[in-house]
């Protein structure tokens, strides 16, 4: 019988969406499970682990790991394997896996996207080729298997109260050759790409920064991140950091508004994930409209103000 083991991730002192995602999973298909926590000040969060079916919670909360050092981690999840005896561990899409696998001399398996599991017997699905084709993956031998799994492909369920069972990991001790002296952090009100449920994108059909600036708005009346192809982002319209792709970030939102954006197989291994897409765009041949589930063909300068409209009728 299977056992999970799952690297929680926490940002701001709250455990994040794709590791619920995982957990809700992990529980849907009766496997047991168990989640490792990490981090200065995190104890409090092990209930939540609990709250979406952790049996045990191993716990690693000391001040010193307050930043995130790979090679701390590295150590504690190791440490976490040993103690629960699991037979699988799944991390959200990070560096910190293959350093797993390889401290536990097994392969990894990375960026999977769906898993069926059978007793001891994993098929995991993964994208690949700008998602042009789906990897069919088996483990050939037994042993530890240790799996990324990309955010997004799965459901956070409610979490239920619960209380953990937790137990304690070995705070590595001494020198660590890595020495992480500070995280620069950008402070930005922005809802983030990765974790918004709604993602509004501008594509090169809006003519500029003065085009970025006018189709924003719609992303701040939804309570969207506000993305980007790469043609924007190359051409300095907005920062890197909003763009969307196979060389950007993959998002899986439940609306996806792609708004002058062509639908390059680039542009579309980042989001045709999404459940709902939107795609507002002036020739009808474009390929975005191949994924989109509701197109206008028309200008969007036209058509934005319309969506706000109608925004700001369902607000009121
Ligand atoms: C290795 C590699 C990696 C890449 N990675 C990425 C990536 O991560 N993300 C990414 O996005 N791209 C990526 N690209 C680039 C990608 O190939 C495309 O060039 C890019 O996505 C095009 O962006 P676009 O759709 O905004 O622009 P275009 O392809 O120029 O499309 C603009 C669209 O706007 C429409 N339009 C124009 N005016 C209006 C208007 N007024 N109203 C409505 N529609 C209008 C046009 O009909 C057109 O379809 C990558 C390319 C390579 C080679």
């Amino acid at each position: 019988m299977s056992k999970i083991l799952i690297v929680a991730e926490v940002k701001n002192g709250e455990i994040k969406k794709n590791t619920l995602e995982l957990l809700s999973f992990a529980k849907s298909q009766g496997l047991e499970n168990e989640a490792v926590l990490i981090g200065s000040g995190v104890s409090g969060q092990a209930d939540i682990l609990a709250g979406q079916g952790a049996s045990t919670v191993y716990l690693g909360d000391d001040p010193s790991l307050e930043i995130y050092n790979t090679e701390q981690y590295t150590a504690l999840v190791s440490d976490a394997i040993l103690q629960s005896g699991a037979t699988q561990v799944w991390l959200s899409s990070s560096e910190l896996t293959p350093r797993v696998a390889a401290r536990q001399s097994v392969g990894a398996l990375s960026d999977v996207t769906q898993l069926e599991i059978s007793g001891d017997e994993i098929t995991a699905y993964r994208p690949c080729m700008s998602t042009k084709v789906i990897q069919k993956c088996k483990f050939s031998k037994d042993g530890l298997r240790v799996i990324s799994i990309r955010s997004g492909f799965f459901t956070a369920d409610e979490t239920s109260p619960a209380t953990a069972k937790t137990v304690s990991l070995s705070i590595p001790e001494g020198h660590s050759k890595l020495k992480v002296k500070a995280v620069q952090v950008e402070v930005s009100d922005e809802v983030e790409l990765n974790e918004a449920s709604i993602v509004v994108s501008a594509g090169r059909g809006v003519g500029g920064t003065e085009g970025c600036d006018f189709v924003r708005p719609l992303a701040t009346d939804l309570g969207a991140a506000f993305g980007a192809s790469r043609a924007v982002c190359d051409a300095g319209w907005l920062p890197h950091k909003h763009q969307v792709g196979q060389t950007g970030t993959m998002v899986t939102p439940n609306f996806y508004f792609a708004l002058g954006i062509s639908g390059a197989i680039q542009h579309l291994a980042g989001m045709s994930g999404s459940k709902v897409i939107i795609a507002v765009n002036k020739d009808p041949d474009a390929p975005i409209f191949k994924v989109a589930d509701y197109g206008i063909v028309g200008d969007l300068f036209k058509a934005v103000p319309v969506l706000r409209e109608e925004v700001q009728k369902l607000k009121a």
